[in-house]
């Protein structure tokens, strides 16, 4: 069955029509629609398709899945991952530091999820609000003391907070940036609700690291737009707004935190922004993401092979993570139960259910030692390391780590 979606023909950001396919995968699955094995509802699917812009440069998803479905039940939940809490704790610290906020000040994130970046400005003593739009995890957080609205962040939700809790010193969005069809509406909305002085910060998956890396898989429906600074530094401008600064961080297989204030705000230009801009030149034409996605099939292909050839041995693979890109790739490459017996994850609330398309099981790693399988192929590729390091008695039991990125590999 098909989901809901919205299918553009001009760029999200600056309305060209001079698009080029770079990439896709055909129909798959929605990338969070883990399923119960007692569900016999049709399962959705809508077509997953990359895009360039000739023009502004932004690589973006050509079909918009209606985000009603994509993000009101949501099973991501960010503090669950010890990484990502060390993370945000750094996060806090240091823009709490750098922009000298006090305990009257207001921090506000959009897609707050569970709160786990607000805690730690809580700890720090300033107010907090999240706005979330899953029901289900903004009742939760606010019930574990991080107030959050349940609402999707519009200059109306802006201007109604603005009202009740005046503006925001800080508004920060942390991968839910690029979760954003209406682009232009979603900047509006910062507007509406930023102090003169204030800031508006927010990480998204850099595209350079995409591409160099080659990771296709975190691809799919809820990323709709694939940044680098180029095409962002003219729609700010447009909006009357300034990128001033720009950090590479680790995130996610390498991530931008971008540091935007007024145009004639108090925030100066940093030297690095114009030396990050100058290292982007050969995002900018569509050559390179031919490049990209031969890489992407010679990979696929390569790590096939490998998965056949330890199948016909008799032995046995398993997957260690159930991220959401792991939908992306075990479709993109044809995985299913037949290849990988089940996958593994530290997340209780997955645990139980099933890959959305493949439907692979999903079960909890202490199965890894009751089981024994012989191989187990890395999804959650971007925690490899804390994985094998947690795991080293599966290792140590006669067991096999395969990591897909940025090339398959048998550790
Ligand atoms: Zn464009």
């Amino acid at each position: 069955m098909s989901a809901p979606f919205l299918r553009r023909h001009d760029c999200r950001l600056c309305g060209s029509t001079d698009l080029k396919e770079i990439l896709s995968f055909g129909e798959t699955p929605l990338a969070n629609a883990y399923r119960s094995p007692d569900d016999t509802s049709p399962e959705v699917f809508a077509p997953l398709v990359v895009n360039f812009c000739n023009s502004c440069k932004l690589v973006q998803l050509r079909d918009v899945v209606d985000p009603e479905v994509l993000f009101k039940n949501y099973l991501y939940v960010s503090g669950t991952s010890p990484s990502f809490v060390a993370h945000f704790r750094d996060y806090a610290k240091t823009v709490a530091e750098r922009f000298a906020l006090g305990k009257d000040s207001l921090v506000v994130d959009v897609g707050s999820n569970d709160g786990v970046l607000l805690s730690h400005f809580k700890e720090l003593g300033m107010r907090i609000l999240g706005i979330d739009p899953a029901e289900n995890i903004a009742e939760e957080a606010t019930k574990q003391g991080i107030p959050t609205i349940a609402k999707f962040f519009t200059p109306q939700t802006a201007g109604e907070i603005a009202t009740e809790h005046g503006k925001a010193h800080i508004i920060t969005a942390n991968n839910v940036f690029a979760h954003t069809d209406d682009v232009a509406g979603f900047v509006e909305a910062v507007k509406v609700l930023l102090r003169n002085d204030g800031v508006f910060i927010f990480e998204v998956q850099y595209l350079k690291d995409l591409v160099e890396k080659n990771l296709f898989d975190i691809v799919y429906h809820e990323h709709l737009c694939y940044y680098h600074i180029t095409p962002l530094v003219p729609l700010f401008e447009r909006l009357g707004l300034r990128i001033f600064d720009v950090e590479r961080v680790p995130t996610h297989g390498g991530s931008i935190r971008v540091f935007v204030g007024w145009a004639k705000g108090p925030h100066a230009i940093v030297p690095r922004l114009g030396e990050l801009l100058s290292q982007e030149t050969a995002l900018n034409d569509s050559a390179p993401y031919e490049a990209f996605a031969k890489r992407v099939a010679e990979n696929r292909t390569k790590l096939l092979a490998m998965l056949t050839n330890i199948k016909k041995e008799g032995r046995r693979i398993v997957g260690y993570g159930a991220p959401a890109k792991a939908t992306t790739f075990c479709y993109a490459l044809g995985i299913d139960a037949s290849t990988l017996d089940y996958i593994v994850d530290d997340a209780p609330m997955k645990q139980g259910l099933l890959m959305p398309g493949t439907h692979i099981p999903i079960k909890a790693p202490s199965v890894l030692y009751e089981d024994k399988p012989d191989y187990c192929l890395i999804l959650a590729w971007n925690f490899a390391e804390p994985i094998m390091k947690n795991h080293v008695r599966f290792i140590d039991g006669g067991g096999k780590f395969i990591t897909p990125m940025p090339e398959p590999r048998i550790v």
